[in-house]
């Protein structure tokens, strides 16, 4: 686990492709997103050369440091904001980003709303479940998913299609998981995001489309983030 580089994605694909086939029902498909951050741009091109296109980032400015040049070398990049984005930075990222995974306030909403209206860019945007009820995290309540859901349809036009969530830390993620898929159905959205590189086999389980995966490709970080 602690070696890093592209021969990790095969590695990786295949314990998905095993979480899919143990799990079934039929096996949905389910997108690696290779969470590049804190990793520079010579790290990710090995990546990059070997085919991989689905990428996560956690903050705007790095993220702006890096992709331009990687996708100026590399067609068909698909790049997910996975970290908090301020108001401030929506200008960036929806130039940055194709899909935004941290929706997870009405402020947030209409700013982006704005911003892709401006930009002729209707990104995919899935909205950021705090499923653990932590102070410390961001997202919104579950009691609220459904209608904040709504509203960012109605209201502010957005192209809602799927729920994220970051479980807690030291507990079995699986209810959590669980809970996330239960609003998910409710809500009428077929793209749940969770699942890292400690836990994504039980979010497979528990019906994740996407999976979000660090350090069980890239080795692993210096500082935490
Ligand atoms: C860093 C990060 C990940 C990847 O974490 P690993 O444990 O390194 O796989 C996934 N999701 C989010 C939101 C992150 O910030």
């Amino acid at each position: 686990m602690d070696s890093a580089g592209p021969e990790n994605l095969l590695a990786i694909r295949t314990r998905i492709a095993a979480a899919q086939a143990r799990f079934g029902p039929p096996p949905e498909q389910v997108e690696l997103i290779a969470v590049s951050k804190t990793f520079d741009a010579d790290a990710i091109e090995p990546f990059l050369a070997a085919g991989h296109r689905v990428f996560g980032e956690n903050r705007v400015q790095e993220a702006k440091q890096k992709w331009p040049g990687l996708r100026a070398r590399h067609a068909g990049v698909e790049l997910h904001l996975i970290g908090p984005l301020q108001t401030n930075k929506v200008r960036d990222a929806v130039a940055l980003f194709d899909v935004i995974q941290t929706l997870d306030r009405d402020k947030l909403a209409g700013a982006l709303a704005a911003e892709m209206a401006l930009a002729g860019r209707r990104l995919p945007c899935f909205v950021q479940v705090n499923i653990g009820l932590e102070p410390q995290k961001a997202g919104i309540a579950p009691a609220d998913t459904l209608a904040f859901v709504d509203h960012c349809r109605k209201v502010h036009g957005l192209d809602i299609v799927g729920l994220m969530c970051l479980p807690p830390d030291g507990l079995p993620p699986g209810p959590y998981f669980a809970h996330l898929a239960s609003l998910g159905r409710a809500a009428k959205l077929t793209q749940l995001s969770m699942g890292m590189s400690g836990d994504f086999e039980t979010a497979i389980g528990m019906g994740a489309t996407h999976v979000r995966v660090g350090s069980a490709l890239f080795g692993g970080r210096p500082s935490p983030g």
